[in-house]
Order: structure tokens, then C-alpha cells, then sequence
């Protein structure tokens, strides 16, 4: 008798999907961090599918185009290691604007991380919800001497070119890294409170209907925070005014801390 009992403690199951409330069968366990990223702590029966799909899309363009050489790199786990890609391109400017393209095997690939500066949530510093999105600053993170040999294969260049879509593009992959930032948040404030104190916050952002995304999702500068240590990954902290907020510190000592608010405590039930 005990021995079910306990069964069923180890395999906490949240029984609704955490983005849109949805009760009922076909609900599918849910990633802390994307099983591509390296994310190991789950939730177990958190989304249905149609949620399932939003949140795996945009999981996909973050793994797969924006950090797909550098967890090809590093030996991200994948789904699919036969097709893991063992070269990629890199573009070399010539001074008459010729150009060649050359395919380095991945030894050779510079692990450069392209990684999203953005400002403090508008929420901690006393700005109004906005949709307007703050303008992208991408800082390249990478190895100088891994970069200066890619730019001595060919010394006549005037500069070269990560193929990566965040690198040509890095409006394309900024908005689906925010959302994945909400996400993490979400799913963790879903492992660590009680719904019946906190009011979720981020359902919107994660399924795009709020484009309010700097208000709850930023960078750590100007927030008063301290930058989290080395082997924390995910720093809960509540703000002055009681909102529950996590330090997200995904690659540490690469990528930057992001912070995020996530809930807010709902107002005392009338008696
Ligand atoms: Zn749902």
C-alpha cells in the first residue's frame, strides 16, 4: 500500500497545461530548459498538444539555428545524433567584395554564442507595459584564438561570416530566445509555488498574444540584482513588490543572466 503511495509522490504531475489551463487527457510532460539545450528537470504531465506545439517551435528555432554549431560543438544531447551536422559554413569578403564560401569541420568552427543584450524588465524599473520591443544588441561570445584561426585560412580576407541564422540574422532569433526565457520561468515557478498565491504571468508571452515581452523578460543590468554563481542555473528572488522573479543563468560564464517575472500574488480571497 505504501509502496503505490509512494510511487505516486516521486511522479508529481501538475494534471493541467500550464499555458492555457487545458484539463483532460493527452497531456505530455514539459523541459525546465529544451532537452536540446541540455535541460534534464521536467514536469510531468504540464502541456497539451496544441501548447506542446508553440513552445516546441520556438525551442527549435533557439536549438537548432541559433546554437546549432555550438551544441553540435559541445555535444548537446539531440534527438537525432545521425543527423547531427559535422561541418559548417563560413563566409570569406574579399577586398572586391568576391566572396567564397567554405564548409570547416566542426573541430574547426569557431564556439562562437551570439548572445541577445537586452534591458532590464520594464516592470522592475517603472516603465508601463509596451509592445514596442527593444532594440536587438547581439554580443559575440567566442574563443579569440579559435577566431583568429578561422581568419588565418585566408589572410587576404577583409572579414568573414558565421553562417548561423542569429548571425544573419539576429532579428529572426531574438524573439523566439525571449520567449524560450519565459518559458523556463513559467515551467519553474509551475516545479516551485502554489497557484492558489501566485497569479502566472507569462502565458501570454509564451503563446504570443502578449507582445508586452520587455516588460517581464530582460537583462540582468539595472535590475539591482547580484549575477547568480557559476553553478546556478535558475535563482528564484521577489521584488519589492512582492512579484516572484528567477535569475536565468543558462550557459554560465557565456551566455549573460537573463531575468524574468513570473507571477504576481493574487489579491487575498474576499471572506
Ligand atoms: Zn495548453
Amino acid at each position: 500500500m505504501s509502496g503505490k503511495h509512494q510511487r505516486r509522490n516521486r511522479r508529481k504531475r501538475v494534471a493541467t497545461c500550464i499555458y492555457c489551463g487545458f484539463v483532460g487527457p493527452g497531456l505530455s510532460k514539459e523541459h525546465v530548459v529544451a532537452h536540446a539545450l541540455g535541460g534534464t528537470e521536467e514536469l510531468l504531465y504540464a502541456s497539451c498538444h496544441s501548447c506542446r506545439d508553440v513552445t516546441s517551435n520556438f525551442e527549435a528555432d533557439v536549438a537548432r539555428h541559433a546554437y546549432g554549431a555550438y551544441r553540435s560543438r559541445h555535444l548537446f544531447p539531440t534527438r537525432r545524433p545521425n543527423e547531427r551536422q559535422s561541418d559548417f559554413e563560413v563566409r570569406y569578403v574579399f577586398p572586391d567584395d568576391s566572396f567564397i564560401d567554405e564548409r570547416l569541420p566542426i573541430e574547426q568552427y569557431p564556439s562562437v554564442l551570439l548572445a541577445l543584450r537586452l534591458p532590464p524588465p520594464g516592470i522592475m524599473t517603472g516603465q508601463s507595459p509596451t509592445s514596442a520591443r527593444p532594440a536587438i544588441e547581439v554580443d559575440v561570445i567566442g574563443d579569440g584564438e579559435e577566431i583568429r584561426k578561422v581568419q588565418q585560412r585566408h589572410p587576404a580576407a577583409v572579414g568573414w561570416y558565421l553562417t548561423d541564422a542569429w548571425a544573419q540574422n539576429p532579428e529572426l532569433m531574438a524573439w523566439p530566445f525571449v520567449r524560450m526565457l519565459a518559458k523556463i520561468a513559467h515551467v519553474w515557478l509551475h516545479k516551485i509555488v502554489r497557484l492558489e498565491v501566485h497569479e502566472p504571468l507569462l502565458n501570454g508571452i509564451i503563446l504570443g498574444t502578449d507582445q508586452n515581452i520587455s516588460y517581464l523578460v530582460g537583462g540582468i543590468d539595472g535590475t539591482k540584482l547580484s549575477p547568480p554563481n557559476a553553478n546556478e542555473v535558475v535563482v528564484p528572488f521577489i521584488t519589492a513588490d512582492s512579484e516572484m522573479g528567477f535569475v536565468l543563468n543558462l550557459l554560465p560564464g557565456r551566455l549573460p543572466p537573463y531575468v524574468v517575472i513570473a507571477a504576481r500574488p493574487r489579491p487575498p480571497a474576499q471572506a
